[in-house]
């Protein structure tokens, strides 16, 4: 490790126990969930049972109301009712896309606020959740990265993202009625605000609680994972949630990826190719994801083409190349590459036997393309700062 970029792990949790007095039991491991029940009167005898039906009146049917959880007796689901909650993130904003995607702000705990994104596509839909508010790292292209880590979400907030977009897809099944093969909400990517592995148990709880069978039961193969490249924790994604993943790559370079994904000059790009040659094997899963934004005379070279199949093929790791056009943002420091530059770029990766698809931008007149989100209050913030410089105010 080099001592010249430190950078921290933030792990700042949030008590589980709500201003008024309850427990929230969304974002619970199963083993959690017991304890709790446990601890709060449950007979042990029947805490197991207790938590098989809780966890699937949460989880598959999304109820939040004890009332309504009718396989246990009135009293106990009073008794509930009085000690715990079932809560999830609350829908400040909801913008639609004219090509469909959805972009939610959501309100947490602490007045806080995360996006969400739900991208519609023909044959999946994907939820593109967010880890953390703000990023503790500084990608110069990501307009994240210009926000500071103002706190990691929990295991509930994380998880309670999806159970938000449930909601508003109307996605939960009716008691009864046959189960739906064709999800609306098919997939999930971590890849909103905030690098993931370093919100490693949280993130892992809540992907745990997504794809557990009775519940919303979504397979690991349908959730991905991003990551700057935090070389530590990839071997524990591969071992403790097993998703797929993918690697914000962008530069071939060391000294450019330095420049673009600062986490570089902690791991570089060597360290970084050695952690993930032994990814797919550990998960089980097919291919690593290289995500390698687009920027204008910076990172988009037929050498660059070549050094990057270079690095993949020197370690033999099976990989897609998915190519992000830039999202430009105000004040951003490069230029989208022309689409002629794109296509030269995803032909050389293609010649060279990977797959290298172009990622369509969605959700551009919404602000909510790769790289773009930023909580409201942080952009009014911003902005206000602006119009304050831009007339000379003294603070
Ligand atoms: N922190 C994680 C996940 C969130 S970013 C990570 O960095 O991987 C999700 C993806 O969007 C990353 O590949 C990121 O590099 C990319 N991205 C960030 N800003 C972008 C922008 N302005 N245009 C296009 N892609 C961007
Ligand atoms: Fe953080 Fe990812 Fe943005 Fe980098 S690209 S600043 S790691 S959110």
């Amino acid at each position: 490790m080099s001592p010249k970029a430190p950078i921290t792990q933030d792990v700042l949790t949030i008590p589980r126990k709500l201003p008024e007095g309850k427990i929230n039991l969304v974002g619970l491991t199963r083993d959690q969930l017991r304890d709790v029940l446990i601890e709060n009167g449950t007979p042990e005898k029947q805490a197991k049972m207790r938590t098989g039906q809780i966890w699937q009146w949460i989880y598959q049917w999304g109820v939040r109301d004890f009332a309504e959880m009718t396989n246990l007796a009135k009293a106990y689901r009073a008794q509930l009712a009085e000690t715990f909650v079932i809560e999830i993130p609350e829908v400040v904003t909801r913008q639609v896309s004219e090509d469909g995607t959805r972009k939610y702000l959501c309100r947490i705990a602490g007045g806080h606020e995360v996006e969400v994104v739900y991208i519609p596509e023909e044959d999946r839909g994907t939820l593109c959740i967010s880890s953390q508010v703000g990023c503790t790292l500084t990608c110069s292209f990501c307009h994240t990265g210009t926000q500071k880590l103002v706190r990691n979400l929990t295991a509930a907030e994380i998880v309670g993202q999806v159970m938000m977009a449930r909601d508003d897809l109307e996605e939960w099944p009716v008691p009864g009625a046959p189960k739906d093969e064709t999800r609306l909400l098919s997939n999930i990517v971590l890849m909103g605000m905030g690098e993931p592995l370093y919100n490693f148990e949280n993130v892992r709880d809540a992907m745990k609680i997504a794809m557990d069978p009775e519940g919303i039961s979504l397979s690991r193969r349908r959730i991905t994972l991003s990551t700057s490249g935090v070389v530590p924790e990839i071997a524990r994604t591969a071992e403790e949630i097993g998703c797929l993943l993918a690697i914000s790559f962008h530069a071939t370079t060391n000294e450019t990826r330095d420049v673009l994904v600062p986490i570089n000059k902690r791991w570089n790009i060597e360290e970084l190719l050695q952690a993930l040659a032994s990814y797919p094997k550990v998960s089980n899963s097919e291919r690593i994801t290289f995500e390698y934004v687009m920027l204008d005379g910076v990172n988009d070279s037929d050498e660059d083409a070549h050094r990057l199949i270079d690095h993949i093929k020197r370690h033999n790791i099976p990989a897609k190349i998915n190519l992000i056009p830039f999202n430009e943002w105000p004040g951003a420091p490069y230029k989208r590459s022309s689409n002629n530059r794109i296509r030269a770029f995803a032909n050389i990766i293609y010649q060279a036997g990977y797959a290298s698809p172009i990622r369509k931008t969605r959700g551009e007149d919404i602000m909510a393309a790769c790289g773009q989100l930023k909580s409201a209050t942080e952009r009014a913030r911003k902005s206000r700062k602006q119009i304050e410089a831009e007339a000379g105010v003294q603070n």
